[in-house]
């Protein structure tokens, strides 16, 4: 039973996990090399557990003691005692393969390591650890306390016992698994991206704006949002990344990214962290920016 967690990384993915976690009464080591990223994912999750609250998902005294079930940490000295380490750091394969290697040998054995990654390859990472059969994709949704889908993903060495207790511990974590095979992108972002992508392309070939293209795909397909707003929610250096590795992990020309995707990467327009994508976001409401 996995009881004890590290998670590497307390950004905006690894604040995530540490809340469900937490709320689901698992101690959660969090672990950043920057102190001020710790500070600000305990903030975070202070104030989503008051906004869950509000909403009467959790009750006001649990605050308190889900906090209390966080440490903060710049260092792997506690590694040792975990069921279960989670990467969720930087999407960077050199920056992901130093933390799994320095991880290796420095957890007990039956220790399972997870990754968060949205797009490298599990097998690959796999291959760096001294576990590969105890280690394997766990894909959170951001954000992590709302969205009800984890995809699990077995690296060719995964065995049926580490993917049956994580599978376990989404479960407990009140969210829904669903098995992923480890191609670019898995599921979710192998379909998501190229409709994105598909919208970009739209809008640069004048078949509509922002705006037309953003009622028709809420109104037309009852999408929640529409595909240039979630694109600025994703972040648009994202959304490029991910059509990148899909366009040279499955070498199809149509995974290419569109130019005009590229061209807001270049300008720094990333959406909203930056304040401006398809959508600016200097006023109160965002104004399309085609
Ligand atoms: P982020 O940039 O918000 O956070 C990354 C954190 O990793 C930062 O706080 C950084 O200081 C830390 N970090 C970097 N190197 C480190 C090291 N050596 N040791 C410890 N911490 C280190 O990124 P994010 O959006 O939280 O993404 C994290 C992971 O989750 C990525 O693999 C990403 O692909 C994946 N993911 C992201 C989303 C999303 O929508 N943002 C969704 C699903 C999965």
């Amino acid at each position: 039973m996995i009881n004890k967690v590290g998670i590497i990384g307390a950004g905006q993915m690894g604040n995530g996990i540490a809340h469900v976690m937490a709320v689901a009464g698992i101690d959660v080591f969090l672990q950043d090399v920057s102190e001020e990223k710790l500070e600000k994912a305990l903030k975070v999750i202070e104030a989503n557990l008051r906004r869950q609250v509000g909403r009467g998902l959790l009750p006001e005294g649990d605050i308190t003691s889900t906090l209390s079930r966080i440490s903060l940490v710049t260092n792997d000295d506690h590694m040792s005692e975990m069921d279960l380490v989670i990467e969720a750091a930087t999407e960077n394969e050199d920056v992901k393969k130093s933390i799994l290697k320095d991880l290796s040998g420095k957890l007990k054995p039956e220790a399972i390591i997870a990754t968060n990654t949205s797009s490298i390859s599990v097998t690959r990472l796999a291959a760096v650890t001294d576990r590969p059969e105890q280690f394997m994709g766990m894909h959170f949704m951001n954000p992590v306390p709302v969205m009800q889908l984890v995809e699990l993903i077995r690296g060719i060495a995964t065995n049926e016992k580490t993917f049956e207790a994580v599978k376990d511990l989404t479960i407990r974590l009140n969210k829904t698994p669903t098995p992923a095979e480890d191609f670019p992108a898995f599921i979710v972002n192998r379909i998501l991206l190229p409709m994105i992508n598909e919208a970009v392309y739209t809008l640069y070939e004048g078949v509509g704006s922002v705006r037309a293209i953003d009622v028709a795909m809420r109104l037309g397909a009852n999408h929640r949002m529409g595909p240039l707003e979630l694109a600025d929610f994703i972040g648009l250096d994202v959304c490029l990344s991910i059509m990148q590795v899909l366009y040279e992990g499955l070498a199809d020309t149509k995974y290419r990214p569109c130019p005009l995707l590229v061209k807001y990467v270049e300008a720094g327009w990333l959406g909203r962290k930056s304040g401006r994508g398809f959508y600016d976001y200097s006023g109160d409401e965002p104004v399309p920016t085609r």
